[in-house]
Order: structure tokens, then sequence, then C-alpha cells
């Protein structure tokens, strides 16, 4: 047990970075992957089951459960990791991010943003404020600073007043947050895709003082050509001494190219959401398994992958039961594709600490290009 929230750096490697944040609830290997749990639950998974894929932290949505069940109501019942049954550390978001793509927004000012829940359409305030409180309710172990997550595209002036809210926002958050020993909170960069936005955000941000830095306003659009632009300066803008945080992102490709330019940390609904639309991502790219060529399959998805879909089904089966909607297609598919992330983190890391990134880089490439093995 730390009693404190620490990052340490094991290991660099051109860029990419090699870490372990130490927190009460455990030690979190970094680059990390942080799947989605959005209702208190990662789609299809037990919670056991999301721990042997390899994760080490679990991402939840503030927007979500302050609607429902509510945040004063998971606190009741002993705080969000006893409510869903996970002990490894959880990151919560400010809940700003989801108002702007979920609710109809209704007002937003100096002082926060006032929206109509997209459940039953009851109107509630979300500040800087109220989001500490609720993500302190929650119990979360990481706590984001409430933003305004800049839409894309953005007029560099409309970007500007946007980001320079967030950072009055992030003071008001960092105040509000308060000194919890054992719990971390994290700013986040804005400045859409503007070099010197983004570095006077950093400035602010580090002026402040945080537990670790995000790469906020990315992954909304801007197509990944555009997103690597930015990574290929913003990390380096924030403290070398904190975990760095890219929200949102993403696909097998994008994570590897942001560890490669300094990122140590990221989520994504993408493994799970995929994992429920017969999605499946592969060293060999993506595979649709509703595709009719695996239905006379006898063969895993991966040879090689050891997951408990690629170990005891066939894909003529995960074929089978994806297309009679069974909710088994769901449970392996997610369970595959969050194993695949967590060993694509797992080859990173292994990589950044003997000095072959690199190498690591260009292999997964090439067996992407290979493409999915030919039908039979
Ligand atoms: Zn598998």
């Amino acid at each position: 047990m730390t009693a404190k929230f620490s990052f340490d750096l094991l290991a660099t490697d051109g860029k990419a970075r090699r870490g372990v944040i130490h927190t009460t609830r455990g030690d979190i290997r970094t680059p990390a992957f942080m799947p989605v749990g959005t209702a208190a639950t990662v789609k299809a998974m037990m919670p056991e089951s999301v721990a042997a894929t390899g994760a080490d932290i679990l991402l939840g949505n503030t927007y979500h459960l302050m609607l429902r069940p509510t945040a004063e109501r998971i606190d009741r019942l002993g705080g969000l990791h006893k409510f869903m049954n996970w002990d490894k550390p959880i990151l919560t978001d400010s809940g700003g991010f989801q108002v702007m793509s979920l609710s109809a927004l209704r007002k937003m000012t100096e002082d926060g943003v006032t929206f109509k829940s997209h459940i039953d359409g009851s109107m509630h305030t979300l500040t800087p404020e109220r989001s500490m409180e609720i993500q302190k309710l929650l119990g979360s172990d990481i706590v984001m600073c409430f933003d305004e997550c800049t839409p894309f595209p953005a007029e560099e002036k409309v970007a500007h007043e946007s980001m320079r809210m967030s950072m009055r926002w992030a003071k008001r958050s960092r105040e509000a947050f308060g000194d919890r020993p054992g719990h971390a909170l994290f700013g986040i960069q804005q400045g859409s895709v503007f070099r010197d936005q983004r570095q006077e955000s950093a400035e602010k941000l580090a002026g402040i003082g945080f537990d670790g830095y995000a790469v906020g306003g990315l992954a909304v659009g801007e197509g990944q050509d555009m997103m690597f632009d930015v990574l290929d300066y913003a990390p380096d803008m924030l403290p070398t001494d904190r975990p760095r945080y890219l929200m949102g992102v993403g696909k097998p490709d994008d994570i590897v190219g942001a560890v490669k330019r300094g990122i140590d940390m990221m989520d994504c609904v993408l493994p799970s959401r995929s994992g429920r639309t017969g999605q499946v991502f592969t060293r060999h790219g993506v595979v649709n398994i509703k595709n009719a060529r695996h239905q006379d399959d006898p063969r895993p998805l991966d040879e090689n992958c050891t997951c408990p879909a690629c170990r005891n089904y066939s894909r003529a089966y995960l074929h089978h039961v994806f297309r009679a909607q069974e909710m088994i297609s769901g449970m392996l598919l997610t369970w595959h594709n969050l194993h695949y992330y967590q060993e694509l983190m797992q080859g990173m890391r292994d990589a950044i600490e003997v000095g072959r990134f690199a190498a690591f880089e260009a292999e997964f490439h090439a067996q992407r290009a290979q493409g999915d093995i030919d039908p039979l």
C-alpha cells in the first residue's frame, strides 16, 4: 500500500515512456489502456474478466453515473469500487465531454453547464465544484478537471476563449478538490490544433499544479494525421515527471502512434463497443465476424491469442452466435478485443524496456499489412 499517488518513469525509448503509477488501490503499468466502464460496468464483461485481460485501471463516466443511479446513491452504497465489484484503480472523467455529446445542451456560462438528461429529460447543472463533488462521492482514484472539450473544427479565436475558460475551470477544480491524500487530480490541456494555445494551456496547468496531465480536445473528428501532428509537440509541453493521458483514443494504430509520441495512458470504448457489433481486432487487422466467409471455418480468430474466445471457440461458432444474436457473442468478442488491447500495451511496455520500440512498431504495422488469414 502506498499512501500517496506517485509516478515512476522506469525507461524511455525515443519519446516512448515505460512507467508505473502507484495508487492506494494498486499499481498501474504504463503505457496503460483503460477499458471504459460507462455505467458501472464494462459492457458484457464480469469485472474479474476485465482484470484477467490485464487491465490495471478502469474508466467510469461521471455524466452517466450522476444521472443514474446518481453519485449520492453510489456513495451511500459504499462507493463505486464496492458497487461494481472492482477493487483496482478507477479514473472518472469530469462529465463535461458527455454533456456536449449526449445531452440537449441548455446553457453554458462562466459558472458551468446546465443541461437536460438524455435519460428522462430532467435538468442538471455541472460546474467544476459539482464535478469534483460527484467524483469524490464515487470514490474515484484519479479525478479529472471539469473542462470544455473544444469542438473541432474551431476557429482560432473560439478555441482560445474555450481553452482559457477551461483553464479558469481547472483552477476552480483544483481548489474544490482540496487535499485528498491517495487521490489524484489531473489537469487537461486544451488549445485545439493551435500550437501556441497548447503551450499557453500547458503553462497555465503547470502553474496550478496537478498529479497528472491529459491531452484533451483530440479524437474529436480531426483525423489521425492531424492528431499525430498535435501529439508531435503537445505532450512535450507537459511536465515529464507526471503521467500523460490522451483522452478517448483509440484504434490500435492510434495507440501505438500516441505511445511513440510520449503518451502514458489512454481510454476508449472501441474494443468493447466493437465486440458487440462483431468487429474484432487482431494482430492482422480488423476481422468482421458477421462475414459469411467464417461460417464453416473451424479455426480460431487468432491462433496465437490466449483469450477464451480464441482458445475454446471457432470462427464458425463466433459467426453463428453473432448472427443468432446470442449474448455470448458480445461476451466473447469483447473479451478478445480487450485481451488484444492489453497484449498490445504489454508488448509496447516490454519493447520500451529493452529499447526496441521502433522494431516493435515496424512489426506491428507489417503484421497488420498482411491482413486476415486466407478463407478456407
Ligand atoms: Zn482472442
